[in-house]
Parts: structure tokens; sequence; C-alpha cells
């Protein structure tokens, strides 16, 4: 099944279980939001753009439309400490990746590292303790950032 069918199919299953209306609202934002060119878009920007397609979608709608998403486990919510939220499509079932955050560009690097994933595997069992998620984030300066300083 491609990509989107499943996304859809996921999306549609979780909505029947919540009992919650479809609504064109939502598909637009759907997909604007997997369309969307650049990862890590903040829920500023992803109004900005369903705005010119359909002014009636508002900030609130877009920003529980992502939340949903979340929930039926297509998106994951960022937090990159500069107070905006941002979301992200999951690539497919069961990704998992890091990033890196230049605090001067604001760019934003993904990278998967498994020893990174072995060890906080060994930490958490060390510890006795079940892990549910992690995050690992990295903040300097990009390459760019470094030689411009
Ligand atoms: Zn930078
Ligand atoms: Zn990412």
């Amino acid at each position: 099944m491609k990509l989107t069918n499943k996304r859809k199919k996921a999306l549609e299953e979780y909505i029947a279980k919540k009992r919650l209306k479809s609504t064109r609202q939502r598909n637009i934002i759907f997909s604007e939001f997997f369309s969307y060119p650049g990862h890590h878009v903040t829920v500023e920007e992803l109004y900005e753009r369903v705005k010119k397609l359909s002014p009636k979608i508002g900030y609130a709608t877009i920003y529980r439309t992502l939340k949903l998403f979340k929930e039926c486990d297509l998106a994951f919510e960022r937090n990159f400490g500069d107070g905006r939220t941002r979301f992200e499509p999951v690539k497919f079932e069961g990704e998992h990746h890091d990033h890196l955050i230049c605090i001067a560009c604001g760019k934003i690097t993904e990278f998967e590292n498994q020893r990174i994933e072995h060890y906080s595997r060994e930490v958490a069992s060390k510890n006795n303790f079940e892990v549910i998620n992690h995050k690992v984030e990295l903040y300097g300066y990009c390459s760019s950032c470094r030689r411009n300083k």
C-alpha cells in the first residue's frame, strides 16, 4: 500500500474508533502537512500555507489536527527550545531519529546512531526502567555558522 493511503487508513480507523466526524478541513490539513517541503513545520508555518487554500481554517483547528495525527502515530511533536511547537511526519511505522539544532540559524539536522540507541536501552535496563520513548537533541552551531563565527 502506498504511504499516503496507509496514513489515510490509520487516520480513518482512529477517527472511527473515537467517533470523530471526518471533515473536509482535516483532509486539507492532511495533504498540506504530508506534502510540506522540509521537515519540522511549526503550527504557524502550516497555518500560513493552509490559510491560502482555505481561509476558514483557524489556527486552533490546525493545532488540534496535528495533535490528532500525533495520536495516530502519523506525526512527531517536537519542541526545540525556541518556544515554537513543530510537527514532522513519521516516515514509516516504528521510525525513530534524533536531532542536531543550530542555535544561530535554526537549522535542524536529523541523525540516527545505533550506539545511542543501544546505550539508552542499557541505562534503562540497569535502572529497571521501561522506556517507551526517548529523544536526543544536540544544540550548538552548524558548520556554516561555525565558519562565520
Ligand atoms: Zn547554523
Ligand atoms: Zn526530525
